[in-house]
């Protein structure tokens, strides 16, 4: 059917096909009944005419229900064929006293519905032109049929204009839902596309705690691609605490009066991997529902991040902040006990120079090791905030004999011989100097720490391309459980040996954090009572290629 008109409504156009099929039916057989006498009417004309008009009655009527038009043409043509017919029956078969001129009605709102303003006012016009041309085909009538007729026309277009105002009241209503409904698909559409743009996921739940919308981000998280809609909350986002009780989610959802932020959530997937989840949620607040229906929210809003490697980061600061300042504590009222008894022993005459010497000497003690320990944390602060992550050229040749120099002489005070032990042909490696500098400072002065007598040798070797630097001392060694602990931070080992010299047990968690900027790791080979070999390898480069 031809769409035409402001009003037009599908509803409409089926009422007027079925209307406009059965009530010319009527009409017809309404006239045969006067056609036949037992209906009155003065208006009849004579028998050829009135099958005539009928016949076209029911001919127009069908093809108007079997064939709808398509077409603004067809449609007013049509419109056309019922105004010309109705006028024929009005004016040659029941006149304007019957009831049925109501029909004219009909055909008012039809030419409404189909061509607005303009069709309603020529359906109008054609009704006073009908009224007018009763009036003088049938004069001999009287007073009667003209006063009939003057009150058909104020009855017709009274009735046309209350109806046509209703039904236009009923139309500015349904066109302003449809634009809010309009309206809010494009608000809805909105909000999607800003939720499924977030990185952090959304996911929002009915006032049941069913899921509603979500956004790709929390599919991400979830690591699922299954559709979330219509699952309760409870089921895609089972979560535990940190003592590892389970928590209801829902129920803590259903608690939350503003908004709650919760970092303490693990979430795990399937495979028994966890994350830890921060959830921010919240009650959507709608004052239509508390109006209408007394109900205090519309659901929920979930937002989740997963915040695994910060937490862990954050604790593993906290933890390093808390075991450093312990670890600084000792040898910080050591020293200070140590040099209030010398200004308590300086103003004592029986105090002799030993005593205070002892006592200076053991604040100075503490000293050096706190400078070392400053030392470990300020390259390990160094390491972590990559500052000297810059590579470059270095020749190994030159760094062994710097070490070598470095070195001796410490090694020679405790009576210990610190060999060099290099392949003919070394090359260079690409790397940052200070981080392999330190790391191999490290393995020498341990060497010379944990070594009691013999050698200590630094070796540095090459083989296809890799340079291996080892240092291999015949020291106390190191216990194979040990070996598993010696690269966590402040970790020293139990053997009292160890426990003879001083040392942070900052220097190999240091050292390990080096060798991962570096990208490589360091191996130890270690025999309690025999020495240990710390070793790491490194690609060799040409001088050209870096
Ligand atoms: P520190 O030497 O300050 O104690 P490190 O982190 O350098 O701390 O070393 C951790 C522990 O590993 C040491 O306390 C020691 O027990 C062990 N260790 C390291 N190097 C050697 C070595 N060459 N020989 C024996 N033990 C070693």
């Amino acid at each position: 059917m031809y769409k035409g008109g402001s009003s037009y409504v599908a509803s409409s156009a089926k009422i007027i096909r079925y209307a406009g099929l059965f009530i010319p039916l009527i009409l017809v057989a309404y006239g045969s009944l006067m056609q036949v006498g037992i209906i009155s009417t003065n208006h009849m004309v004579n028998a050829t005419s009135f099958f005539a008009i009928c016949f076209w009655w029911v001919y127009v009527s069908i093809v108007q229900f079997c064939l709808p038009s398509k077409t603004a043409l067809a449609s007013a043509l049509r419109l056309i064929a019922y105004h010309l017919l109705a006028a024929a029956y009005l004016l040659f078969v029941s006149g304007l006293d019957s009831p049925l001129v109501s029909c004219w009605i009909l055909l008012i709102l039809a030419s409404q519905i189909y061509f607005s303003k303009r069709g309603l006012r020529l359906s109008i016009l054609a009704f006073i032109l009908v009224v007018i041309a009763d009036l003088l085909l049938w004069p001999e009538l009287g007073i009667n049929h003209v006063i009939t007729d003057v009150i058909a026309l104020i009855a017709i277009v009274s009735t046309a204009y209350v109806t046509l105002r209703i039904t236009h009241s009923q139309d500015i209503a349904h066109s302003a839902l449809t634009r809010s409904k309009q309206q809010e698909a494009l608000q809805r559409d909105r909000i999607l596309t800003l939720i499924n743009n977030l990185t952090v996921g959304v996911i929002s739940t009915d006032r049941n705690g069913i899921i509603r919308v979500y956004n790709a981000a929390s599919l991400d998280l979830l690591d699922t691609n299954d559709s979330l809609n219509g699952q309760h909350i409870n089921s895609i986002l089972p979560v535990v605490d940190q003592l590892d009780k389970s928590i209801n989610l829902f129920d803590e959802l259903q608690k939350v009066k503003t908004v709650v932020k919760r970092d303490d959530l693990n979430y795990a997937f399937s495979d028994g991997e966890e994350i830890r989840l921060e959830l921010t949620y919240s009650a959507i607040r709608s004052n239509y529902s508390r109006q209408t229906k007394g109900e205090s929210n519309d659901g929920y809003i979930i937002i989740l991040r997963d915040v695994t490697k910060a937490k862990s980061l954050e604790e593993e600061r906290d933890e390093f902040v808390s075991v450093v300042s312990h670890e600084l504590r000792t040898p910080l009222t050591i020293a200070e006990g140590s040099l209030s008894n010398v200004q308590l022993m300086m103003s004592h005459p029986d105090i002799t120079q030993k005593m205070l010497g002892d006592a200076v000497d053991m604040a100075h003690e503490q000293i050096v090791f706190l400078s070392h320990m400053v030392n470990d944390l300020s390259t390990l602060s160094r390491a972590e905030r990559g500052v000297a992550d810059t590579s470059e050229l270095i020749d190994i040749r030159e760094l062994a004999h710097k070490l070598h120099d470095e070195y001796s002489d410490e090694a020679t005070k405790k009576n210990l011989q610190l060999n060099l032990d290099l392949s003919a042909t070394l090359g260079f490696v690409n790397a940052s100097r200070l981080y392999l500098e330190e790391l191999l400072q490290n393995f020498v002065t341990n060497s010379i720490k944990y070594t009691k007598e013999g050698t200590i040798t630094l070796r540095v070797k090459q083989k296809a391309g890799i340079v291996t630097f080892a240092v291999k001392d015949t020291g106390i060694g190191i216990s194979k459980s040990d070996q598993n602990k010696i690269f966590q931070k402040f970790y020293r080992s139990e053997d009292y040996r160890t426990r003879e010299t001083g040392g942070t047990g900052l220097g190999l968690y240091v050292a390990a954090k080096l060798a991962h900027k570096l990208g490589i790791t360091i191996k130890v080979i270690s025999r309690l009572n025999h020495g240990s070999t710390f070793s790491i390898d490194l690609p060799v480069v040409s001088k050209k290629s870096a």
